[in-house]
């Protein structure tokens, strides 16, 4: 599929990659900000993970998104990622 290599994305947790539309993304802004992305085009750093529940449990459960972006992520979002189980 080398067309479509752009499009692929690695995911923070299980380091397999993926299409884009199969994945979340989450971004941190120059202001320190990090967020979902559901927009995925947001300025920033992009951390991409599998939008399945395995991946995202693993994500929650871990922690990942502070080592993926080397800073502290509020417990809020993961909180509310936990809350959610369609993005
Ligand atoms: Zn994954």
């Amino acid at each position: 599929m080398p067309n479509n290599a752009k499009n692929l994305r690695k995911c923070a947790v299980c380091r397999i990659h993926a299409d884009k539309s199969e994945m979340i993304r989450f971004v941190k802004t120059k202001d320190e900000k990090i967020f979902l992305d559901r927009s995925k085009t947001a300025d920033g750093r992009g951390v991409w993970v599998h939008d399945s529940a395995e991946c995202i449990q693993k994500l929650i459960k871990k922690k990942l998104l502070n080592t993926a972006f080397k800073c502290s992520v509020s417990e809020s979002l993961y909180e509310e990622l936990d809350g959610k189980r369609e993005f």
